[in-house]
């Protein structure tokens, strides 16, 4: 290579190379137009493809139009009615601002560019048409078209085969494209959108004044009831954005779903900047931490997430796709989208309710979930997606099934109604007294049905004694200067130990005080425990099995200080481990008043909806779920 002289790209490759950073497949053209179709103030915005993209994409606005002069430039690279000094780049506004788009699809497609410019609220005599190919570009040629414009990109990647190759199926192409438009889709519920393909509409929504409503047409109506929403400023004196001469502050808004919908990834995952769609893990860890302790690890939340800063303290010129930035500050951010979700999250009753879409199911959104291929049929009703919904939630139960859980209810009420239903009272006053009596039902042993308000609430009495022992420890634990009240042991226990756990025992020393542990080294290979937590003790739980198991954990890495959230993602861990020992079981029986006072705290503590795994605690058959079952409606 070193005998090649040094040349000026020609144009061709200019382009090309550019369209090997921002235009990787059909959906990175859709969403180049698309953005182009927004700056240009378009309230109306048609994307139509053909076999995903592959064959047609055509995207049609409503917005302001190019003027037939400027057709050409608008192809040319570099060129751009968006920027014009480098203060502008400073404090973007728009989607749009690196001149690239339009030069690099055209390099490797064939692009045609209809436009009929609208200048100062009076549409142009005439439009013009403009077609463009590799390096070739046609003559700007008068056209008889509506305000607005189309362009229409037929055979990506005719001329670069690598990329041609790289394509997938139409239905594939399809399906990112659907994403793509749903993320955008959100940004402005001002504009209508419809997706067209292979001439049949796959998506429409209307212009609607609130962005709930606009998320959930995208997320799917079946989401409404999961979907929390949040808002929160930022109170800090230098927090103002100015805007038009108007000021306001630095804001998160957006939508948290409950835990019960949390999927096996993070596609569902809406992240904005200033409305732009971006990939961020600053926002991405925001919202892992709000829900810690509220689903499974394995698990995503759903979420939207917008924030509003002052562009200048962003840039957004750090990615060739724009699709990530680059925070200034990026703690304050955390900081504020944490704050404002884990607010909600906590406020919130996050029972979910049996008629909810359980975890990961496989029907779901109208626009991002692609229709279930599942050769097993996706139960239909209630009462089969409240069977599912234990099935999937614990293993160990698998052999749960709402017709025993069923008899053993009706059973239990016969057993103690005194007489017989007397035919003409009520069902509420048939059952009523024996709740009222018992305030609560244990079911073998495992599980407690109640009833609040809403209806009747299926509690796992584990899950539940688990979350509240873990509240308790984590209240007295964070409590200033305390520590756990333990217990000296009169003979210290014995727990063999290697030397790399007897240097972990070392290492951990601060943690086991602050939990009321207090263990070392004895010899080559064991570990001494001289205390342990009272708490832990009373419940019996064996101290030597117990600090084995913590050592464990210490050797896999589990008890590791991450780079962020140090402390607190440590201490639950451990917290978790002592509360999941501590708890009930299923198939402990419990007392009436212990089975009482469980209930009662329930609704005292925080984050009672999970056990501190994730999993739900507690699940509700609304009135309404119970009326549908019964057909009373
Ligand atoms: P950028 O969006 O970064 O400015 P593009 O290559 O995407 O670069 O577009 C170049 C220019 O063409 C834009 O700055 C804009 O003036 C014009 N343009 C492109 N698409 C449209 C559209 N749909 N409506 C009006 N003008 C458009
Ligand atoms: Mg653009």
């Amino acid at each position: 290579m070193a005998d090649m002289p040094i040349r000026k790209l020609p144009l061709l490759l200019v382009n090309q190379i550019a369209a090997g950073e921002v235009i990787e497949r059909p959906a990175s053209v859709v969403k180049e137009l698309v953005e182009n179709s927004l700056d240009a103030g378009a309230k109306r915005i048609e994307v139509a493809v053909e076999d995903g993209g592959r064959e047609l994409i055509r995207v049609s606005d409503d917005g302001g139009g190019i003027p037939s002069d400027e057709l050409s430039l608008a192809l040319a690279p570099h060129a751009t009615s968006k920027l014009q000094t480098p203060d502008q780049l400073a404090a973007i506004t728009t989607m749009g601002f690196r001149g690239e788009a339009l030069a690099s699809i055209a390099s490797v497609s064939r692009m045609r560019l209809t436009s009929r410019a609208t200048i100062d609220g009076k549409s142009a005599e005439s439009g013009a048409y403009l077609q463009a190919s590799g390096d070739y570009v046609g003559e700007v040629t008068p056209d008889a078209c509506a305000p607005g414009t189309v362009v229409e990109v037929r055979d990506l990647f005719f001329n670069t085969p690598a990329r041609r190759k790289f394509m997938r199926a139409g239905p594939t192409e399809f399906g990112h494209i659907t994403e793509l438009l749903g993320r955008l889709a959100m940004v402005r519920p001002d504009v209508s959108f419809t997706l067209l393909h292979n001439g049949k509409k796959s998506l429409e929504v209307f212009a609607t004044s609130s962005r709930r409503q606009r998320c959930i047409d995208v997320l799917g109506e079946e989401l409404d009831e999961a979907m929390l929403e949040f808002e929160q400023e930022d109170i800090s004196p230098d927090a103002v954005i100015e805007e038009n001469n108007r000021t306001k502050r630095a804001r998160v808004w957006g939508l948290a779903g409950l835990p019960a919908i949390a999927r096996a990834t993070g596609k569902f995952q809406y992240l904005y900047l200033n409305g732009r769609p971006i990939r961020d893990r600053t926002l991405t860890h925001a919202i892992k931490e709000a829900y810690r302790g509220l689903i499974p690890p394995d698990k995503q939340p759903v979420a939207v997430v917008f924030l509003e800063i002052d562009p200048r303290a962003v840039d957004v010129n750090v990615h060739p796709a724009k699709a990530e930035v680059r925070f200034g500050d990026p703690n304050r951010w955390h900081g504020l989208a944490l704050a404002a979700m884990r607010q909600r999250l906590l406020a919130g009753d996050l029972t979910p309710s049996v008629g909810m879409p359980p975890l990961d199911t496989s029907r779901g959104s109208s626009m991002s979930i692609p229709p279930p291929q599942t050769s097993t049929p996706i139960p239909q009703t209630n009462a089969a997606a409240f069977v599912e919904y234990f099935r999937r939630m614990d293993p160990q139960q698998k052999n749960f099934v709402y017709e025993e859980v069923r008899r053993e209810v009706v059973g239990n009420l016969s057993d103690q109604s005194v007489s017989l239903p007397n035919p003409s009272g009520t069902e509420s006053e048939l059952v009523a007294p024996v709740l009222r009596a018992q305030g609560v039902l244990q079911v073998h042993q495992s599980y407690l049905v109640t009833q609040d308000d809403q209806g009747l609430l299926i509690v796992d009495q584990h899950a539940l004694h688990e979350r509240v022992m873990f509240e308790e420890l984590r209240r007295r634990v964070l409590a200033p200067g305390s520590t756990l009240e333990s217990q000296r042991l009169l003979m210290p226990a014995v727990v063999s130990a290697s030397v790399k756990r007897q240097a972990l025992i070392e290492q951990l020393k601060p943690l086991l005080e602050r939990i009321g542990i207090e263990a070392e080294p004895i010899g080559k290979d064991a570990v001494a425990v001289h205390a342990f937590p009272s708490f832990l003790f009373d419940r019996n739980v064996d101290p030597v099995e117990f600090c084995e198991e913590l050592l464990d954990k210490a050797e896999d890495g589990q008890l590791d200080q991450p780079s962020v959230n140090t402390d607190e993602a440590v201490l639950h861990e451990v917290l978790d481990m002592m509360a999941c020992k501590a708890a009930v079981k299923a198939g402990d029986a419990m007392r009436p008043e212990e089975l009482a006072a469980l209930l009662a705290k329930r609704d005292e503590i925080e984050r009672s909806s999970n056990c501190p795994h994730g999993r739900p605690t507690t699940i509700r058959l609304t009135l309404k779920d119970l009326e549908k079952q019964f057909k009373r409606v």
